[in-house]
């Protein structure tokens, strides 16, 4: 499906803009000043989950992060931003990533653990990088997903010190004690590692 792309807003682009030149340890901390909030991921839109919908934390001082984890939404882009906002819903993703062009929005900080595994241990250690489609449907699979998803699992990694490998990068099928099966059969592994390798 397509839907209206919208052109980003001029104070996101501020924000972007002095967030790039601060270094990351000088950022105010987000939980002693309640609104103060930019991504982590200078290209995302910040679009906050509930805060009843994930757990604030200090990673990686109080938990080592050391995975990536690949998800597909199994909704549109919009409503899976819906459900990450619903704080009845219980659940939330660090990122999520569009279709059509491969946006990119931030629902969690990084320093926070989302809830995305369904598994505290890799809650905890991860980051949850949320891809817009359903695992029978490749189609929602762009090119520019792919692209855009990759250059954002590289720089997490870069960020943490997590290698680039299929060992740290998995799919939430690889979860332990899961039975979610995301991101499918369709989901071109070899393809997107290269990518995340090479961004
Ligand atoms: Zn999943």
């Amino acid at each position: 499906m397509e839907r209206a792309r919208r052109p980003p807003s001029r104070r996101r682009l501020l924000k972007g803009t002095a967030l790039a030149a601060v270094p990351y340890a000088l950022l105010p901390d987000p939980r002693a000043g309640a609104q103060v909030q930019a991504p982590d991921h200078p290209l995302a839109e910040w679009q906050p989950a509930n805060t009843a919908n994930h757990t604030a934390a200090n990673r990686p001082a109080d938990h080592r992060v050391d995975h990536v984890i690949i998800h597909v939404t199994q909704a549109t882009y919009m409503d899976t931003l819906s459900i990450f906002q619903n704080p009845r819903k219980k659940v939330s993703a660090h990122y999520v990533v569009r279709s059509a062009d491969g946006h990119l929005a931030q629902c969690v900080r990084e320093a926070d653990v989302a809830w995305h595994a369904g598994n505290w241990d890799h809650n905890t250690r991860s980051i949850g990088i949320e891809h817009e489609g359903w695992v029978d449907r490749p189609a929602y699979f762009t090119d520019a997903l792919y692209e855009q998803s990759a250059r954002l699992t590289a720089a997490i990694c870069t960020r943490h010190g997590i290698p680039k490998d299929r060992a740290h990068i998995i799919g939430h099928h690889e979860v332990p004690g899961t039975d979610h099966t995301d991101p499918g059969p369709y989901w071109d592994w070899t393809r997107y590692m290269r990518l995340v390798n090479f961004a």
